[in-house]
């Protein structure tokens, strides 16, 4: 099985929209699970329309519990939490948005009041269409832990794959450059950075592609909304050519993206004679040549 990953620097530039495209058409020829690795803000199923079929939750995260029968109200703990989350003036209040559950507060409680346990702070979903499953990992409001959970959502998604006998893991990476990247990128056969031609855009693309080298992945760019910018655009293509990094496809600004997000498809199975659909066949079968299928 194949792990082909999709990323991009920073949010907002069509990842998820192009991944739904890339996972529907590739699901027309290969068996293909997906994995919405966006835990912040996973809305790939929107953009497919799939159901839900399953939802578990999930402890990626630890945080401090009182017992008031046993605790002195000596508020010892609350001096000790570098993370201002014990609050209260006369008996302690763990705040559990800011408790990082560093277990401070238990070593200092001189009455053994206080334990560090693990709490739901996220759910495990799994969607499905006629031709996908879609396996989203969400975080809980205000919780950390979000490179744990993208292993834990990749975890499943790969048992799904083998249960299905797919051929493709297609994984809507999360944006930006921090540990739920590398999570994602961690053992991937092939990573698409998506684009789009903004002054701040290549920036964004260079420090993702920064992280992508220490794990040897191969590497290709797609420029997304391809018309917003000439001068960017051919940026863009000098930052490929002089790190040796292929473009694969331009996707031009297409309304019809837009329409297909408010039918909840997409673009490809919606309007298939779009000129974003029709650049999107094409970067489909770019990167099954690129992964050698
Ligand atoms: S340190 Fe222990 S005993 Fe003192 S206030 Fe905190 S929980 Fe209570
Ligand atoms: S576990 Fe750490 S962060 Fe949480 S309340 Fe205790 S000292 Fe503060």
């Amino acid at each position: 099985m194949k792990e082909i990953v999709v990323l991009s620097g920073k949010g907002g530039v069509g990842k998820s929209v192009l991944t739904a495209s890339l996972g529907w058409l590739l699901g027309g020829k290969h068996r293909v699970t997906l994995a919405d690795t966006d835990v912040d803000a996973p809305n790939l199923h929107l953009t497919l329309g799939a159901e839900l079929q399953t939802s578990r939750e999930i402890k990626t995260s630890e945080k401090a519990l009182i017992d008031y029968e046993k605790c002195l109200r000596c508020l010892q703990c609350q001096e000790v939490c570098r993370f201002s989350a014990i609050i209260g003036t006369e008996s302690p209040l763990v705040v559990p948005y800011s408790c990082e559950g560093c277990g401070a507060c238990a070593i200092i409680c001189p009455a053994q009041a206080i334990i560090i346990d693990k709490v739901v702070n996220g759910r495990i979903n799994v969607f499905s269409t006629k031709r996908l499953v879609v396996v989203a990992g969400e975080l809980h409001i205000g919780e950390s832990s979000s490179g744990l959970l993208v292993d834990m959502v990749k975890e499943t998604a790969r048992k799904k794959a083998e249960q299905t006998g797919a051929e493709i893991l297609l994984i809507d990476g999360p944006p930006g450059i921090g540990c739920p990247v590398i999570a994602a990128v961690r053992g991937a056969n092939y990573v698409m950075a998506v684009t789009e031609p903004t002054p701040a855009a290549l920036h964004d693309l260079d420090r993702v592609i920064q992280v992508i080298r220490h794990f040897h992945v191969p590497v290709g760019i797609v420029i997304n909304r391809a018309g917003l910018h000439d001068a960017s655009k051919n940026a863009i293509y000098r930052y490929a050519e002089e790190n040796n990094h292929s473009i694969l496809a331009e996707i031009p600004k297409d309304r019809m993206v837009t329409q297909a997000i408010v039918d909840g498809r997409p673009v490809v199975a919606a309007y298939p004679d779009a000129p974003s659909a029709k650049a999107i066949r094409r970067l489909t079968e770019r990167v099954r040549e690129e992964i050698m299928l």
